[in-house]
């Protein structure tokens, strides 16, 4: 068989994962909390199952959960949604992400991604046919930047979509309003199409703004913005989320969503349904998450990592270059095996493998998970 994705391989979550598993490793490489949701959700979705709710759901998704998600992105970034036309629920991000980029990505069209990039998106955009424009972030001791003057650069009159994503994985960069307004400027007077990844939308710290398409009409008017049930609520195994476009957009989305899984899973539904008449497990998520950071980036402040900035997601980069100079996938894989404690090489995260000697840790850890991972990295 000729292969359709030639330059990939098995995902780098997988691998490390497999790996952590094999040396019995603290695994803070692929990133999932190791700790339970609330026990509530739990039995909402129970009930709906003992309801009786356990066939085929309507196709765009259960109108009660569409309405709930209209409701709270109404709330919280003032953007009216019409939750029959213009939300679909998703077998999580990922395929809201596949789906947008397939129902709108033509074999030619030219799709900018900003690496380093969430693993999914490069080779998404080959299966449709279409060429990925890969634009680097700038790199400093400062961190991680999108540079948008090497964006408009990369625009050209093939290009059909933007991807950004934000809050970043792996970098934890958070677009300012500054960033919108430059996206913004680079996009007026075109018809390129936006895919937001606004899985972290949550996870954003010292009292910053997430900055969601959503907020900002001129860009929501052209753009799918993804969010995910999974991170939101610590059930990444659920692999439940949705995509917010306008109607247009949305009506091209579901003639490929239709084919791709027709519908999601109806009890889920249901209950993450019931569940969001509670707000406060999403209000409550910034300040959770930043005690986790705050504790994992003091456990590391007197080791030989480098610290660099965590301003959202669950992940905290470091660079190692006081402790070795292997390459990110050997040092991570060093790690694994030889510290017991997992990491991802954010090199992964770059189609060339560029090296800046940074891995990247999961944070989404019970407090005695991440007090074994640094009692371990700080012997290094
Ligand atoms: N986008 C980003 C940036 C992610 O980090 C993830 C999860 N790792 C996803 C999308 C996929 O989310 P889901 O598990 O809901 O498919
Ligand atoms: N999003 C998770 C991460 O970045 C992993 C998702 C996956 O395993 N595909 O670690």
């Amino acid at each position: 068989l000729t292969s359709r994705l030639p330059a990939v391989g098995t995902t780098v979550f997988t691998h490390m994962s497999t790996l952590a598993a094999r040396h019995g490793a603290v695994n803070l490489g692929q990133g999932f909390p190791d700790f339970a949701c609330d026990p509530a959700l739990v039995e909402m979705v129970s009930a709906a199952m003992r309801a009786g709710h356990n066939q085929y759901s309507p196709m765009a998704g259960v109108p009660a959960l569409r309405q709930a998600i209209a409701a709270k992105v109404a709330a919280q970034y003032g953007h009216a949604y019409d939750a029959d036309a213009e939300i679909t629920i998703t077998a999580g991000a990922t395929q809201a992400l596949t789906t947008a980029i397939l129902c709108c990505v033509h074999p030619g069209d030219e799709v900018i991604i900003i690496e380093p990039a969430y693993d999914s998106y490069t080779p998404t955009v080959e299966l449709a046919g279409g060429v990925p424009v890969l634009v680097q972030m700038t790199f400093s001791e400062a961190g991680y930047a999108v540079p948008w003057d090497a964006i408009r650069a990369a625009v050209t009159a093939k290009t059909r979509l933007i991807v950004i994503n934000t809050p970043h994985n792996p970098t934890g960069t958070v677009l300012r309003q500054a960033d919108i307004d430059a996206l913004a400027a680079i996009v007026r007077g075109t018809d390129i199409l936006i895919l937001a990844d606004e899985v972290y939308e949550h996870m954003v710290y010292d009292g910053q703004r997430h900055e969601s398409l959503c907020r900002h009409p001129e860009l929501a008017a052209r753009a799918f913005v993804v969010s995910s049930f999974g991170k939101t609520y610590h059930v990444t195994g659920w692999k439940i989320g949705y995509v917010a476009a306008p109607a247009p957009l949305m009506v091209e989305f579901r003639k490929v969503h239709q084919y791709n899984v027709f519908a999601t899973n109806t009890p889920v539904q249901h209950g993450l349904a019931a569940y969001m008449a509670h707000p406060a497990p999403y209000v409550e998520l910034p300040a959770f998450y930043q005690a986790k950071r705050d504790l994992f980036r003091a456990g590391l402040a007197g080791s030989r990592f480098e610290l660099l900035p965590a301003d959202g997601t669950y992940f905290q980069c470091v660079r190692y270059r006081a402790i070795s100079d292997l390459p990110e996938a050997s040092f991570a894989e060093w790690l694994t095996s030889e510290i017991k404690v997992a990491a991802i090489p954010v090199s992964a995260f770059y189609r060339g493998g560029q090296e800046a000697g940074v891995v990247r840790f999961c944070f989404a850890k019970r407090e005695d998970t991440l007090a074994l991972a640094l009692d371990r990295l700080a012997r290094i």
